[in-house]
């Protein structure tokens, strides 16, 4: 379905914008900036603003995270403008859009190890490119395996709002990807791909971390027949050691009794240039200051 609303000048398809949390641990200053980054160029453009939480992966995800971070949200007074969605009670959904690209002849079952993989290939943007051995002589499903997607040599491009042009040959950048795992469980790259187009996400606003991870998305989003939103990669949150904040590197969690200051903390890492005095203000005067004046030519690239 497609949306459009009517305003005095044109008429614009409505903006649908995401925040799409992991729920491994609270809500820290990287995925904070993300939050933010995602909610202000939502709200800049009148559009809307849905929170999913992207628990597909049932091991890494630690109880009452999910709670924990939508309270987070809730308190800094970001407000999500529907239902919000659960990755985990979605997997009729990702078991479909599979049915889809094997119909397609493009999924075959992998049994090779990581040892085995690791000592065959090369590596690429993501990790060791995936020889084809399960390609080239199929395995048996009686066997414990991965479904792997065929890729191509074709050139995925596209243009980050931020970053400008990119382009990925996935069978030589990345190479045959898994879309589910042994153990059952579907990968991010394919429930991310079947959640934005079940949301009809026309923006994606996330850290650029995930920038490589795109062209793999817009694949998945050609075959299946999804629309292509518009991608803008915000710069990652890095510690002393130049790593990206997260659990695994003990990010302190969002301290919520300081809430004000680390919403500005958030707005200057994206670039934006608040006055001193927002800070005399409260959450409220913030909000009403960050919406009115986000720039996204001021994110630094
Ligand atoms: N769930 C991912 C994360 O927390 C974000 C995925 C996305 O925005 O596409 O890093």
């Amino acid at each position: 379905m497609q949306n459009f609303v009517r305003n005095n000048l044109s008429i614009d398809p409505i903006y649908r914008g995401r925040f799409a949390p992991s729920p491994t641990g609270p809500l820290h200053f990287g995925s904070l900036v993300a939050a933010v980054g995602s909610y202000l160029d939502a709200k800049f453009h009148h559009g809307r603003w849905l929170v999913r939480i992207e628990d597909v992966d049932s091991q890494r995800k630690v109880t009452g995270a999910a709670r924990e971070i939508l309270s987070t949200l809730e308190r800094l007074g970001m407000e999500w403008d529907e239902e919000v969605i659960y990755q985990s009670q979605r997997a009729e959904a990702y078991h479909e859009a599979l049915n889809v690209l094997s119909k397609q002849g493009l999924i075959y079952p992998c049994i090779c190890s990581r040892k085995e993989i690791s000592d065959s290939s090369i590596i690429g943007l993501s990790g060791p490119i995936y020889p084809g051995t399960c390609l080239k002589n199929p395995a048996s499903v009686k066997k414990a395996h991965v479904l792997r997607i065929q890729t191509n040599d074709d050139s995925i491009q596209f243009e980050d709002i931020l970053k400008g042009a990119n382009t990925q040959k996935l069978r030589s950048d990345v190479g045959d990807f898994v879309l589910r795992r042994a153990d059952g469980i579907y990968a991010y790259q394919l429930a991310v791909v079947v959640d934005d187009a079940a949301q009809n996400i026309t923006h994606v606003v996330r850290g650029a971390d995930l920038l490589d991870s795109t062209p793999r998305q817009i694949f998945l989003q050609q075959l299946l027949g999804y629309p292509i939103p518009q991608y803008l990669h915000l710069p990652v949150v890095t510690d002393a050691k130049g790593e990206k904040l997260s659990k695994q590197t003990n990010a302190a969690p969002v301290n919520i009794s300081n809430a004000l200051t680390q919403l500005v903390d958030a707005l200057h890492f994206l670039g934006q240039k608040p006055p001193a005095e927002i800070l005399e203000g409260d959450i409220s005067s913030f909000w009403q200051w960050a919406k009115q004046n986000w720039c996204v030519n001021l994110i630094p690239h």
